[in-house]
């Protein structure tokens, strides 16, 4: 292992800002992860562990150590009832981990595909797309403390996933390394599948049908599931290299019965998905985003995706701290013209 001083960040996060790290080192494997715990004992300063830096925003130099985990490994074993338990060292790379499993036909993380990142942060906000989320695929995640060193094993029920949320952003939070995460996939293959009962896949989001349907295929098999998603994300999102950014930067927000009611009266147009747990609705924040006028808006570098109002831009030299003031003006405005809390999906440092 090495240890750098002063590393440049810039192509280690999708904003591509240029920051440094005060001292920068890789952990390649999980006993790297858990050598440098020992020296965390002894030096005290600012810790960040990062994964693929995809959800990240950077607004000044890190004074501490960036500690990049990017240990890799993937083992599995099959159950006798119709599944396959992978587990699955934190550093591997996402979309690779589930092309893996799409080639070897294991069902429950294609919708997943084309998200970037590493497996290791997955489990942290939950990733979902195309109507899945993580946590319904997640067996176990094993954890480290990083003060006492001690290993744990999380179960799905411990990680208390919810939208784009998890155990892993309140109590947890900054106090624990996730080294390992347990999949558990369909396998459709096995001859126990048959027993499960299960759909071998999730077909039900509607751009996901259309784009299914556009391919002109009506019993689609785990690759073509695979591609229409990612043939949707190339279309939709824009791409990290061409212009910096986390994906979408603002959680959607989920309101009670009675506020969407009252808004509705005001906004008879205002688009909300029900039946989000406890009587509570979802609405799209990039259509209240929208509705502020922030589409396309660009100040400098900074600016508002203008097919994408819920993913910020840095088209070359913008701040953190440019993006953090623009995304603190959409919130404000949209504060205003809803009484609407937009909260942040990107970990801001
Ligand atoms: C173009 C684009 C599209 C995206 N689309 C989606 C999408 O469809 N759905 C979705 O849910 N998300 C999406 N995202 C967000 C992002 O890809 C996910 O949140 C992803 O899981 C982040 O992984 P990462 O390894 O890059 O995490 P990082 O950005 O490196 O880290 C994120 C946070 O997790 C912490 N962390 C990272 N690894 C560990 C670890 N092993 N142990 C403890 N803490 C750790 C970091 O300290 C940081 O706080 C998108 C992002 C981009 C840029």
């Amino acid at each position: 292992m090495h240890l750098d001083q002063k590393v440049s960040l810039k192509a280690l996060h999708t904003f591509g800002m240029e920051v440094e790290a005060r001292y920068f080192v890789e952990a390649k494997t999980q006993s790297e992860v858990l050598t440098l715990l020992n020296y965390r004992q002894m030096i005290h300063m600012p810790i960040l562990f990062l994964g693929g830096g995809s959800n990240v925003l950077f607004t000044r130099d890190f004074s501490g150590i960036v500690i990049k985990i990017s240990a890799k490994g993937i083992s599995a074993v099959e159950t006798d009832d119709g599944h396959v338990l992978v587990s699955v060292e934190a550093g591997e790379n996402w979309d690779e981990f589930v092309q893996y499993c799409v080639n070897r036909g294991w069902s429950g993380l294609e919708n997943l595909s084309l998200i970037p990142g590493t497996v290791g942060a997955a489990p942290i906000q939950n990733i979902g797309a195309y109507g899945v989320e993580v946590k319904e695929i997640i067996e176990s995640v094993l954890v480290v403390d990083i003060n006492t060193a001690k290993q744990r094993r999380l179960t799905n029920a411990e990680c208390s996933f919810g939208y784009r949320d998890s155990v892993f952003k309140n109590t947890l939070k900054g106090k624990v390394i996730i080294l390992n995460v347990t999949f558990k996939l369909l396998n459709p293959n096995l001859p126990t599948y048959q027993l499960t009962n299960l759909p071998p896949y999730q077909l039900h989001y509607p751009d996901l049908q259309h784009e299914l349907a556009s391919m002109s295929i009506a019993a689609p098999a785990i690759a073509d599931i695979r591609e229409a998603v990612c043939r949707i994300r190339r279309r939709k999102l824009p791409d990290t290299f061409v212009a910096g950014n986390a994906g979408s930067f603002f959680k959607n927000p989920v309101i009670m019965k009675e506020q969407l009611d009252s808004l509705k009266a005001t906004f008879p147009d205002l688009p909300h998905f029900p039946n989000q747990g406890k009587g509570t609705i979802k609405i799209p924040a990039a259509w209240l985003i929208d509705q502020c006028g922030w589409k396309g808006y660009r100040n400098g570098d900074a600016g508002v995706h203008p097919n994408q109002p819920l993913v910020l831009v840095n088209y070359g030299n913008a701040t953190g701290r440019q993006i953090l003031d623009l995304a603190n003006q959409i919130m404000e405005s949209v504060k205003q013209k809803f009484g609407i809390l937009l909260e942040m999906e990107v970990n801001v440092f």
